[in-house]
C-alpha cells in the first residue's frame, strides 16, 4: 500500500474558528446552551432565508428530528431517491417507516419526479429530496406532484434550482455540518423551516420531550440530539466563511475540469436551472476500477461512490425496481479529492493518476 498523499477530504480551518472555540471554552458554555449555538442557528437562517433553524447533533439526527415531529412511523412509506448517501433511509427505518425507493434522472442524478409519481401510494407521507453532491432537485416538477417534502440539502450548501437555494425547499430541510461536508461543525447537522409549530415539536423532542412552561416534566418521549457551543463555534465560523468556502470547492472543480478536458471521462451532469455547489468533484467512466488503482498507486485517495440503496443490506426489503439510472451511477461513478483550499499540486498529481489509470501519458 502507497502511503495516502492526497486525502478525500480535508478541513479549511481559520484563525475565526480557533478563536471563537477558545472563547466557548473560556466561557465555560460547552453545553447547547451557549450562545454561539444561537448564533449560529441565525447564520443559517439568514443564508438560505428562512424563518426557524434547530441546531441538531448530526445531519441524520435532523432527519429523524423531522421524520418524528411529521409523526412519520410504522405503516408509512417515505419514497426516497436510490442514488445517495444512506442517512435518509436509515432514518426512515428508524423511526418504523418504510423508505421507497426511486430512481434518478441522467439528467440530474437527482429524483425522477415520474418515479415519485408512479411509487405514491395512500401510504405515502413524505418525499426526502436528496440535493445530491451539490446538485439540487428539480424542486418544481417535485411539487407538482403535491406529496409533502423534506430536502435533504447535507451535501449541497450554496447550491440552487431555479434562483432558489438549497435548504430553502420543501416543509423542511436538513443539512449536516460532518467534518466533510462543505460547512463543517466537526459533527453537526440542523433543520430548517417556515413552520412554527414543526421547528416548535423538534425542539421540543430534542429537549427531553420537555416543555418550557412544565419544567423537568417528561410530556413526550424525546431525545437530546443537540449539538454543543464548541461545535457550534466552529460551525459559526464556518458559516461566516460561507462565500470563501464554496468558492474554495467550486476552484478545485474548474481546475479538475480543465486538467480532465478531452479525458474519455463522464462529469457528473449539471442541468442548466441548477446551479452546482461542488461537494466532492464526481466523474464516471467504465474504467472506475483501473483508475481506482492508478489513484492508489499514486497514494491519491479517490473512492468509488455508494452503492444504489437498494442494495445495501440494511435496505433489501420486499420491494422490486431496476432503479438503472442509480445503479449504472453507482457502478461508474467514483469521487475525486476535493476540499476548500486544495493546493494545486496536488489536483494536478490526481489528475495525472486518473490519466494513468486510462492509459493516457500524464499533462506534465
Ligand atoms: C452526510 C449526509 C447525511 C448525514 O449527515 P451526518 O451529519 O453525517 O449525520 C444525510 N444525508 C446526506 C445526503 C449526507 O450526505
Amino acid at each position: 500500500m502507497t502511503a495516502i498523499r492526497v486525502p478525500l477530504s480535508s478541513i479549511d480551518i481559520s484563525d475565526r474558528e480557533r478563536r471563537y472555540v477558545r472563547d466557548a471554552i473560556d466561557t465555560g458554555w460547552i453545553s447547547s446552551r451557549g450562545s454561539y449555538v444561537r448564533e449560529f442557528e441565525a447564520a443559517i437562517a439568514g443564508q438560505v432565508v428562512r424563518g426557524f433553524v434547530a441546531a441538531t447533533a448530526s445531519g441524520t439526527c435532523a432527519l429523524e428530528l423531522v421524520l418524528r415531529a411529521l409523526e412519520i412511523g410504522p405503516g408509512d412509506e417515505v419514497i426516497v431517491p436510490a442514488l445517495s448517501f444512506g442517512a435518509p433511509a436509515s432514518a426512515v427505518a428508524a423511526v418504523g417507516a418504510r423508505p421507497v425507493f426511486a430512481d434518478v434522472t441522467a439528467e440530474t442524478w437527482t429524483v425522477d419526479p415520474e418515479e415519485v409519481r408512479r411509487l405514491r401510494t395512500s401510504r405515502t407521507r413524505l418525499l426526502i429530496a436528496v440535493d445530491v453532491l451539490g446538485h439540487p432537485c428539480d424542486f418544481e416538477a417535485l411539487e407538482a406532484l403535491e406529496i409533502p417534502i423534506l430536502e435533504d440539502a447535507a451535501q449541497a450548501h450554496g447550491s440552487s434550482c431555479r434562483g432558489r437555494s438549497a435548504g430553502s425547499l420543501g416543509v423542511a430541510s436538513i443539512f449536516s455540518f460532518h467534518a466533510n461536508k462543505t460547512i463543517s461543525a466537526g459533527e453537526g447537522g440542523c433543520v430548517v423551516t417556515d413552520d412554527q409549530r414543526l421547528i416548535e415539536r423538534v425542539l421540543e423532542l430534542n429537549d427531553y420531550g420537555i416543555r418550557p412552561e412544565r419544567p423537568y416534566t417528561t410530556q413526550i418521549v424525546g431525545h437530546n440530539y443537540r449539538m454543543t457551543n464548541l461545535s457550534a463555534a466552529v460551525g459559526l465560523a464556518q458559516t461566516e466563511r460561507w462565500d470563501e468556502l464554496l468558492a474554495g470547492r467550486n476552484a478545485v472543480s474548474e481546475q479538475y475540469d480543465r486538467a480532465l478536458a478531452g479525458v474519455p471521462l463522464e462529469r457528473r451532469p449539471v442541468a442548466a436551472w441548477a446551479r452546482e455547489a461542488t461537494w466532492l468533484h464526481t466523474v464516471a467512466t467504465e474504467e472506475r476500477e483501473a483508475v481506482l488503482a492508478s489513484c492508489a498507486r499514486a497514494g491519491v485517495d479517490a473512492r468509488a461512490i455508494w452503492p444504489a440503496l437498494p442494495d445495501h443490506p440494511a435496505f433489501e426489503v420486499a420491494q422490486s425496481g431496476s432503479w438503472e439510472v442509480a445503479r449504472g451511477i453507482s457502478a461508474r461513478a467514483l469521487w475525486l479529492p476535493t476540499w476548500s483550499g486544495m493546493p494545486a499540486d496536488a489536483i494536478a498529481l490526481v489528475s495525472d493518476a486518473v490519466r494513468r489509470g486510462l492509459e493516457l501519458r500524464p499533462a506534465r
